[in-house]
């Protein structure tokens, strides 16, 4: 095995990133090596190499180097000493929470939430690289059925999969507010749930489009028809169920902007369920609490990573049996000396890609 390899690092704290040659690491413990095939762009990874405001606050400069990137599929090459479940020849993703095993939250099988969380490439070293470390307790193994590049997907799927069926939605109606690839990914989780309705909501035709191929029963450009639009088309749409006197059943909710969460709280129906997953980029946001929330009895549940391992079960179940196809996302794939390309599609705006994937090996 070569002892150097590439590895796409932020060096500094500005904004950008830079392909270095540094030595292949070594598995001690209870770590694994896994040879990267394929790793795709997350928004975290975005925010990482933009440096943007959040970036500075959670990682600090004398933290770098730091290789970026969490989302990944591979094939485990060594595993450390303490190493028992993976074994070497695995073709492995992995959980990117990293839970402690000791906190309340953990103790209640809340792994995902842990009180003392550490994240895949913000805690740790990251997988844009030709090798990258992985603790054994986050990994996941994957059927060779399932393509690196579609494997690779798996943990924004897993967003998207926790989101949409933390309660069943067989039957209901559904309103995804945002265009992001895990909006977009839920769609077509909602659909092959068997969802009565699902309306994806965004401001991106190109994204939009996507959400049409995972068979959106309706797509509505905000951008284009406004907020109230919106909630108009929402309504329209309603009436084919009790002549559109109700909300929908089920709101998940992916912007975290106030005028969506707002949305959200008004086109619920009574009872209905909201899964918060987008993070509003204010601290504080206004809503109408009673009416949205307390006389409509609404249930909000905080969707935040992925249940451990219970949403992965689900994922490779759906992926395996060909009844989930993800494909239509995966809109660009390129080498990793490519970064440069890969980022600047995530950036421009409106975008014109669904998920970026890098193949490390070009
Ligand atoms: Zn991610
Ligand atoms: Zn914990």
């Amino acid at each position: 095995m070569a002892e150097t390899m590439t590895a796409l690092r932020k060096t500094r704290g500005e904004a950008g990133a830079e392909l270095c040659q540094i030595p292949v690491p070594e598995p001690a413990g209870n770590q694994v090596l896994v040879k990267v095939e394929a790793t795709s762009i997350c928004g975290t990874d975005l925010s990482l190499y933009n440096w943007n405001e959040w970036a500075r606050s959670r990682i600090k400069d004398d933290e770098l180097p730091r290789t970026l990137g969490h989302e990944f599929a591979g094939e485990v090459l060594q595993v450390g000493d303490c190493v028992s479940r993976i074994k070497v020849g695995d073709f492995v993703s992995a959980e990117t929470h990293i839970p402690c095993f000791n906190c309340p939250a953990c103790l209640n099988r809340q792994f995902h939430i842990c009180g003392n969380l550490k994240i895949l490439s913000l805690d740790t070293e990251g997988c844009f690289a030709q090798y990258a470390l992985v603790p054994e307790v986050v990994c996941w193994v994957n059927e060779r059925t399932i393509p690196p590049e579609i494997a690779c997907l798996q943990e924004p799927l897993g967003n998207a999969v926790y989101c949409a069926l933390v309660e069943p939605v067989t039957g209901k109606t559904v309103l995804i507010l945002g265009d992001g690839p895990t909006g977009l990914l839920a769609t077509a989780v909602c659909k092959v749930a068997g969802a009565a309705y699902v309306a994806t909501v965004g401001q991106q035709k190109y994204r939009l489009e996507i959400a049409r191929q995972f068979g959106a029963d309706r797509t509505i450009n905000q951008a284009e028809v406004g907020d109230e639009g919106v909630e108009e088309r929402v309504r329209q749409d309603l009436e084919k169920f009790y002549e559109g006197r109700y909300g929908v059943d089920v709101v998940l909710e992916m912007v975290g902007a106030e005028e969506t969460v707002n949305m959200a709280l008004n086109l619920v129906r009574k009872g209905g369920r909201i899964s918060a997953f987008g993070i509003t980029k204010k601290l504080k946001i206004e809503m109408n609490y009673n009416d949205g929330i307390v006389f409509k009895g609404v249930d909000i549940r905080g969707i935040n990573g992925r249940i451990m391992f219970d949403t992965w079960y689900l994922m490779k179940n759906l992926l395996t049996s060909g009844k989930l196809d993800i494909a239509p996302i995966l809109t660009h794939k390129m080498p990793l000396a490519e970064f440069e390309e890969g980022f600047r599609l995530m950036n421009d705006w409106p975008r014109q890609c669904g998920k970026v994937v890098f193949l490390p090996w070009g």
